[in-house]
């Protein structure tokens, strides 16, 4: 057991040995020629999975959320969105640097939009204004907590979308964990979303990756697209092999770590130094802390117990499970908590 138990992200996980050897016995082409067995795999196993047509592998979240952009929106246009969005927050000004794009931020329910919202925030057809069309979900929402989304009201979304000629994007880096967590099919998904992002290297534990699924024509486009940023591979297989073992192996476990979450949540609850804390839906957790301890302060007490901890605000402070916390992880950090 490493001596370092990380909460600061879901993204520090390490291949298991079963991973690496799926790796390393991985059967890999040229991707950019489309001769990468692993990838192929790769991207049709995860299309088949949500029902949709085409899939393509990605080095990161970041890619595929800005090629999804890309291709739904001409400069100018109008990306709707929350505003604690992860494509709005976290990916550096993507939207404007790589589309030409504006945005419209939706004040959401902890990352979360409503139809209503939706609806409110489409511009009139007006020759002052941008033109609206595309809509981006965040599903589970990464800085609302790991808030997930209900089916109903992407549903709702989607029906406006569609009665305003609007694209409907979802960033579901941690997706899986609110399949898991709303006992929710993938297949769903597929329907309601023109495209879908989804991370391996996150809760899935693979160590680089990400796929953008849509339809043929979509994919296509993106293809491309994924050429002009830089990001066409070559022999990338033996990383899709990891994505691939991921997926076949490491999506059911998520509930444990959702376990997990909420036993150190409840043991959170009971100190005096710890304010409110965002309910808990999946494997993140976001406090305040007050009194006793600032946030900083909270991280070094944490550090002295070789338990790494992040201060996201000037009174927040941010833990994230994943594959690499193992039962008796947990158990020496609920001790750890206990003692301060
Ligand atoms: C991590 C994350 C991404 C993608 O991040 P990369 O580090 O670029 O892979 C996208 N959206 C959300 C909500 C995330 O948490």
């Amino acid at each position: 057991m490493p001596s370092i138990i990380d909460y600061r992200s879901d993204t520090v996980t390490r291949p298991t040995p079963a991973m690496l050897e799926a790796m390393f016995t991985a059967k890999v082409g040229d991707d950019v020629f489309g001769e990468d067995p692993s990838i192929n795999e790769l991207e049709q196993k995860t299309a088949a999975l949500f029902g949709m047509e085409a899939g393509l592998f990605c080095p990161s979240g970041t890619m595929t959320n800005q090629i999804a952009i890309k291709v739904h929106t001409q400069p100018g246009d109008e990306v709707i969105c929350d505003a604690l969005s992860h494509i709005y927050l976290y990916e550096v000004g993507g939207i404007a640097f790589n589309s030409g794009a504006s945005v419209r931020l939706i004040q959401g329910n902890r990352g979360r939009i409503t139809a209503q919202q939706v609806a409110e925030s489409i511009n009139p057809s007006d020759v002052h204004k941008p033109v609206t069309t595309l809509v981006s979900l965040e599903n589970t929402s990464n800085r609302g907590g790991g808030a997930c989304y209900s089916v109903e009201e992407i549903y709702a979304i989607k029906r406006v979308c569609e009665q305003n000629q609007l694209k409907l994007h979802l960033d579901g880096a941690r997706l899986f964990n609110a399949l898991i967590a709303t006992n929710e099919a993938p297949i769903t998904y597929g329907l309601l979303f023109n495209s879908i992002s989804i991370c391996l290297s996150k809760g899935l534990g693979a160590p680089v990756g990400s796929v953008l699924l849509g339809n043929q024509t979509f994919i296509q486009k993106a293809r491309r697209i994924r050429k002009v940023f830089g990001g066409g591979m070559r022999q990338a297989g033996y990383l899709a092999a990891a994505g691939i073992y991921a997926l076949d192996y490491h999506v059911k476990r998520l509930a444990q770590d959702h376990e997990h979450t909420k036993a150190i949540a409840e043991c959170l609850q009971k100190k005096d130094f710890v304010g409110q804390i965002m309910p808990v839906e999946t494997n993140i957790i976001i406090f305040e802390v007050k009194g006793r301890f600032t946030p900083k302060a909270f991280v070094e007490a944490m550090e002295k117990h070789h338990i790494k901890v992040m201060a996201i605000s000037p009174t927040q402070v941010r833990m994230v499970l994943h594959l690499d916390i193992h039962p008796l992880m947990v158990q020496l950090t609920i001790d750890a908590i206990e003692a301060l």
